[in-house]
């Protein structure tokens, strides 16, 4: 019998292989990733600057240790370069692997921007642990860092720089940050908590540009100003990585196409985690990516399983201006009903029959955050 074979070794990749053994002690199980496999909580890399936390320190098991634990044969440092679906085959550069079923857990790749100028190598991101490290050794000597991009991950960095004492600055092309999830009372307040921190925003403007200055980097604004900086860091969106799939015949929209069992188009080969859209659904964050890996641990030890998921609030983790927020996943005439009180804002997303379609809590408020997350509808219901 042929492994099952996982590629990728992040969070929805080892999830998955944990709750496999669980269900399955015996069937031979392969992971194989262009990364070194130690496991580490990718949400920790926008908190670990304040507490100068080394790349090392954020490892919660080596790879050696996730072998022993999970019974696995881990092939680290090895790109899969095709997928022959008919053969069942994986192509690495130097070896090929037969699977019996194949897990596509391939994350998502930092968008990029599009910039001109002579600096544009300088600027980074930071979406796994080797980006990480080389984050923390470009800012070794650094006193200032330009953020590009205001979302979830902009804010949490520009949280973390800020406390680490950095001077931060951020462009964000919207009025407000993180707009697309919050209401305006609420983004109001983060932008607002986040300055007080110190961190100066730019919005409403868009970087076009990044140059060497002498030893500092200048970041030109599409409405004339400049930034000088010492790093830019940008955090302007991830894009699944579905190409492998695609190239293989299996369907992508904005990530790689799977049904309720996560299986793709292809029987026999499913996705999980950043990479995947299950039924329409891109959600790249935690708890999704459990919920996916503990449906299909159960379909691959035998009994195919549907994945349900509940409401999923999202902690931003901004303590400048903590926030909560529960996004409705289908966007309808529904209205806010804006609670402000002096210790948080309580905005409540409901339709003209008073049903809770989502939340955006700030500050104190965000206690509610359990007990309203209750009266939401799910997002995709039990099967
Ligand atoms: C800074 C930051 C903070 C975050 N904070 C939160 C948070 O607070 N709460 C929350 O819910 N979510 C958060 N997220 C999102 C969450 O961390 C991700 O949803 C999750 O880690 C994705 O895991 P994954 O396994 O799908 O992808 P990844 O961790 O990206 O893993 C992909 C794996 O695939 C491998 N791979 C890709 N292509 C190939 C190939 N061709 N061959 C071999 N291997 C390949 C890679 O090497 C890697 O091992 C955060 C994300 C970031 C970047």
């Amino acid at each position: 019998m042929h492994p099952i074979i996982i590629i990728g070794s992040g969070m929805a990749a080892y999830t998955l292989a944990r709750e496999f053994r669980k269900l399955d002690k015996e069937t031979a199980l392969t992971i194989v990733t262009a990364d070194d496999g130690d496991a580490y909580s990718k949400p920790m890399l926008s908190t670990a600057l304040a507490q100068n936390k080394a790349p090392d320190q954020l490892v919660n098991a080596r790879v050696e240790s996730m072998r022993e634990q999970l019974d696995a044969q881990i092939l680290t440092h090895r790109q899969v370069l095709a997928i022959d679906a008919t053969a069942k085959q994986v192509q690495l550069q130097d070896q090929t692997l037969v699977y019996s079923q194949l897990v596509l857990a391939l994350g998502a790749d930092p968008v990029r921007p599009q910039l001109a100028g002579d600096a544009t190598d300088a600027v980074l991101s930071v979406n796994d642990l080797s980006d990480y490290a080389r984050f923390r050794a470009a800012i070794v000597n650094a006193k200032r860092v330009a953020i590009l991009g205001g979302g979830l991950i902009g804010c949490e960095f520009a949280n973390d720089l800020a406390t680490a004492g950095y001077q931060v600055d951020i462009v964000h092309p919207q009025a407000y940050p993180l707009e697309r999830l919050l209401p305006e009372a609420a983004a109001t307040a983060l932008r607002d908590g986040l300055a007080k921190l110190g961190v100066t925003w730019h919005l409403q403007r868009m970087a076009v540009a990044v140059d060497h200055h002498g030893d500092n980097l200048i970041v030109s604004l599409n409405d004339g100003s400049s930034i000088e900086t010492d790093a830019v860091l940008s955090a302007i969106g991830l894009r699944p990585r579905t190409q492998l799939a695609q190239n293989a015949g299996i369907h992508a929209g904005r990530g790689i196409r799977v049904n309720r069992q996560l299986q793709t188009n292809v029987p026999g080969i499913y996705a999980i985690g950043d990479c995947a859209e299950v039924e329409g659904h891109v959600l790249p964050y935690v708890l999704p990516l459990m919920a996916q890996a503990r449906a299909l641990a159960v379909t691959l030890s035998g009994t195919p399983t549907s994945v349900a998921y509940p409401a999923m609030p999202v902690v931003v983790k901004t303590p400048a201006c903590p926030i909560a927020v529960a996004a409705p996943s289908v966007p309808d005439s529904a209205t806010w009903a804006v609670d402000c009180q002096e210790d948080g804002i309580c905005a409540l997303y409901q339709d003209a029959n008073g049903q809770l379609l989502g939340f955006a809590l700030t500050g104190k408020a965000t206690q509610q955050r359990q007990t309203l997350a209750k009266q939401l509808p799910p997002i995709l219901a039990m099967q």
